[in-house]
């Protein structure tokens, strides 16, 4: 007889999860279509606006130089400099306010076709195509072992994705320093210091995010994607498959009536999944990894037309639409972003009109009080700085006043060149019955007196010396 009682291992089974999905490689399938027509000439646009600009030359300087040694920023013969810098604030806050405003009615067409995440993607997954090959081969090229042919295709790959993550570098940081010279220094070993650490940190930052991380950048690191969801509202343009079209998916023959066997328009091929740089399927619903490049649209589009239906199963769309309500294009939130704009747009104007164009500063020597000269005058050393935010070169005439029989000793005229600063050093003799005090107030008077409009500008200074008794 069997005593034993049987009992039951009811240890609980220890089962471990990652908490980090690892990434999945995605495979995207290059496509052509009326979205990427879009897609491809903007890209050559933004590509060209950025390569070329720090090349362009205006009034003898480069066009747009960021000039942080000097604190100038000159850009197609504006210079702002740092009394002008709360304009670029403003500029930046209009840019904002015409994001939000096109985010609200065309959703994220920022993301799709003009962020440079994206634009520098296409050209990586353009290079990816012409070294690797298509998808499928890119998939066996993964899949297979080590090979010659492997390590070739591989290294050309790298080679000319490094190359191009230089060359944005360079270009770059041409932004902030002449980029004539700097192409020069570079290949001379003689730049900064600097120079090579901001080239190397954009070249690594462009490989990385352009290369090898790519829709991660969009959907776990962008604060943009993120809150640009605020936006949208159910008039706000979506990539969106309609579901009501497409279902039930599956596969049929070209010439059969789908709705024959309980289908819809949806063909299950799966392109529109194939194509997607950010991996999903937009048949499950909006998502927020969508960046609403429409290249499944244009996928879409082509299947279509292959089936002979009408095009649009998956298409730019409405919620409302989707819905069947009318979508309207004027609403609150939309026009709320426009009037936000207009009216800094209209503040901008008004600072911009009273930003000065000269500007005089007067740095007086403090090493000595004052000096006695050999023919008995007191003098004052001073450093006038005369800075011209014009858009022309002008010559200008220093004077000064404020007492009795002064002396200017120091070039009285100077030319001064649009967006410069130059500095004049001068001293300044008062005979000393002219003191009324120990520190007097003085002016001085920068004057253009080439042109028909006038600048002026006066500064006061002081002028120290000992009273006649
Ligand atoms: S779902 Fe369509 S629009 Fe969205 S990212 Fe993918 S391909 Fe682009
Ligand atoms: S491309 Fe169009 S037909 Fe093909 S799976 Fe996607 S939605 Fe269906």
């Amino acid at each position: 007889m069997n005593d034993k009682i049987p009992v039951k291992d009811v240890t609980p089974e220890i089962i471990e999860y990652d908490l980090y999905e690892k990434r999945k490689k995605i495979y995207t399938r290059a496509i052509s279509g009326f979205f990427q027509k879009i897609r491809v000439r903007t890209l050559w646009v933004l590509m060209l606006g950025y390569f070329l600009t720090p090349w362009m030359s205006w009034h003898d300087r480069q066009g747009v130089l960021f000039d942080l040694p000097t604190r100038q920023f000159h850009i197609f013969g504006i210079t702002f400099f740092p009394q002008d810098f709360f304009l670029l604030a403003w500029i930046l806050i209009i840019c904002a306010f015409g994001l939000f405003f096109v985010t609200t009615l065309f959703g994220r067409v920022w993301c799709g076709y003009t962020c440079p995440q994206t634009v520098w993607t296409m050209v990586y997954m353009w290079i990816e195509e012409k070294t690797e090959g298509s998808r499928n081969q890119r998939i066996k090229l993964d899949n297979s072992e080590l090979t010659w042919t492997k390590f070739r295709k591989k290294f050309a790959k790298h080679a000319l994705w490094i190359a191009f993550a230089w060359l944005t570098g360079v270009t770059f940081v041409g932004y902030f320093t002449p980029v004539r010279d700097l192409v020069v220094d570079i290949f001379t070993l003689s730049a900064h210091p600097w120079a090579y650490f901001w080239i190397a940190f954009f070249t690594g930052a462009t490989y990385l995010f352009a290369g090898w991380m790519r829709e991660q950048v969009c959907t776990y690191m962008c604060p943009y994607a993120r809150f640009q969801a605020v936006m949208f509202d159910p008039d706000t343009l979506v990539i969106s498959y309609d579901y009501n079209r497409g279902e039930k998916r599956g596969a049929r023959k070209r010439n059969v009536d789908p709705k024959s066997q309980g289908l819809g328009d949806c063909i299950d091929c799966s392109l529109c999944v194939h194509v997607c740089p950010a991996g999903i399927d937009i048949r499950d619903g909006l998502q927020y990894q969508c960046i609403g490049c429409a290249l499944c649209v244009d996928a879409c589009d082509s299947i279509m037309d292959k089936m002979g239906y009408e095009k649009g199963l998956i298409s730019y769309t409405t919620e409302q639409r989707l819905e069947g309500k009318r979508s309207h294009i004027l609403r609150p939130k939309a026009l709320g972003y426009a009037l936000a704009m207009l009216i800094v747009i209209g503040a901008f104007f008004t600072f911009a009109g009273d930003r000065e164009a000269l500007g005089l500063d007067v740095i007086r020597d403090r090493n000595r009080l004052y000096n006695e000269t050999p023919s008995g005058m007191i003098e004052n050393i001073y450093t006038v700085k005369v800075i011209n935010m014009d858009q022309a070169m002008h010559t200008f005439e220093l004077s000064v006043s404020g007492l009795k029989n002064m002396t200017m000793i120091g070039r009285k005229t100077v030319n001064v060149r649009a967006g410069e600063v130059r500095s004049i050093p001068f001293s300044i003799q008062v005979p000393p019955t002219s003191m009324i005090q120990q520190n007097n107030t003085i002016y001085f008077k920068v004057r253009s007196i080439d042109q028909n409009y006038v600048l002026e500008k006066i500064t006061e200074s002081r002028f120290i010396g000992p009273i006649s008794k």
